[in-house]
């Protein structure tokens, strides 16, 4: 089997099971307990927090775990809009995960909040321009994601946070899909508060982590212990939180050379789905994506179609969203950009790996190419 679904998911890389295990067996410590298996917990997690500190550029305080990139972006976007109360006015875009949707919609429901969304052009890219005149005295957060799961296009986070902190605000960057393919730091992405993902990285489902700025007041989804510093109450699970600093840190260690090959490998397999089938259209931009992501338009075809004749012949892929997946709905993000419902409808998404070769990306083409022909001459 040929797996191009990363995006939606990755195994757990071997290393990072083995760090795990001697946490979840003989030092099963709860890190709040005062004796010596505690302490040893304790201190496992704090070098888990100091680890993964130094890959956001943050202070260890400034780091909280999480089960995941849901509950990061909750924590974020609830806590930064309920604890720092500048005003209520969130802007984000329409292309976001719907872990950021939702939670906005969620402070609209319950809290009033007004919600501007900024419009994203024919390639999913934010307009600045029309970002800045949507900043307001009032408005209390600025939350968009680094990279889109769907299509892959890369934002300019950088100049959306400069806007932003001129405008006096905050902003929040979903690194999830980014994680392992760009520099994640708090710096870097011009952010004040960046979530992520443990198994986009080779750590386990479940696991994440939120860096936020410690000036930065959030107010908790989760109250009990007081643990994380009181920003996520709750028995700390220590062996994830120790994989996933060494996934971190394993795929900063690769993140150039994997960036550098995996992009050739994207750029091999569009050429040649293109070559073979001129009806394809690439959806997202060709020049900002992310190197693992290739998503595209089969006309004439259904996305579902396509990754059935696709897993026939042993490539397995989606049609762009592991959450819409299954659903008749199009795609949100596919609309945003200005994709017919129809022509949305046939979207089919590959996403790559650094374990990713060359060979699977030919055999994936060639698959591809066989899958797309036998629906559309059935037509
Ligand atoms: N944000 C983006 C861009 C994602 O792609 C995903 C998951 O696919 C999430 C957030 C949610 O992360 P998790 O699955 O860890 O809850």
């Amino acid at each position: 089997m040929i797996y191009l679904d990363h995006a939606a998911t990755s195994p757990v890389r071997p290393e990072v099971l083995q760090a795990m295990w001697p946490h979840l067996t003989g030092e099963f410590g709860n890190p709040s307990s005062h004796h010596a298996l505690g302490d040893a917990a304790s201190r496992a997690l704090a070098d888990a927090r100091s680890r993964l500190a130094g890959w956001f550029g943050a202070r260890p305080s400034e780091v909280t775990f999480t089960s995941g990139g849901t509950e990061g972006i909750n924590l974020a976007i609830k806590g930064i809009a309920l604890g720092q109360p500048r005003g209520r006015h969130i802007v984000t875009t329409p292309i976001e995960h719907e872990a950021t949707l939702e939670s906005i919609n969620f402070l609209r429901r319950v809290h009033g909040f007004d919600v501007s969304l900024v419009p994203v052009d024919a390639d999913g890219r934010v307009d600045l321009d029309s970002l800045a005149g949507l900043l307001r005295d009032d408005t209390t957060l600025v939350s968009v994601m680094a990279a889109n799961n769907e299509i892959g296009t890369l934002q300019e986070t950088a100049a959306i946070g400069a806007l932003a902190h001129a405008a006096g605000t905050v902003m929040h960057v979903d690194a999830v899909q980014a994680a392992g393919w760009l520099d994640v730091s708090l710096d870097a992405l011009g952010a004040d508060a960046v979530s992520i993902s443990g198994h986009k990285l080779g750590a386990p489902k479940g696991v994440g982590a939120l860096a936020a700025r410690s000036r930065l007041v959030l107010e908790p989804l989760l109250h009990g212990g007081g643990q994380e510093r009181g920003r996520r109450s709750g028995t700390e699970n220590v062996a994830a939180a120790v994989g996933l600093a060494l996934a971190a840190e394993l795929s900063e260690a690769g993140r150039e050379e994997a960036s550098e090959r995996v992009t050739m490998l994207r750029d091999d397999l569009i050429a040649r789905i293109e070559a073979a089938l001129p009806s394809a259209r690439l959806t997202g931009s060709r020049e900002h994506r992310l190197p693992s992501i290739a998503s595209f338009l089969f006309a004439g075809t259904s996305g579902e179609g396509v990754l059935l004749g696709l897993e026939e012949r042993g490539v397995v892929s989606s049609s762009g969203s592991a959450c819409a997946a299954g659903s008749d709905e199009p795609s949100p993000v596919l609309l945003a950009l200005g994709v017919d419902p129809l022509d949305a409808q046939t979207a089919v998404r590959f996403s790559l790996s650094p374990a990713t070769t060359a060979a699977d990306v030919e055999a994936a083409a060639a698959a591809t190419t066989e899958a797309v022909k036998a629906l559309t001459h059935l037509r």
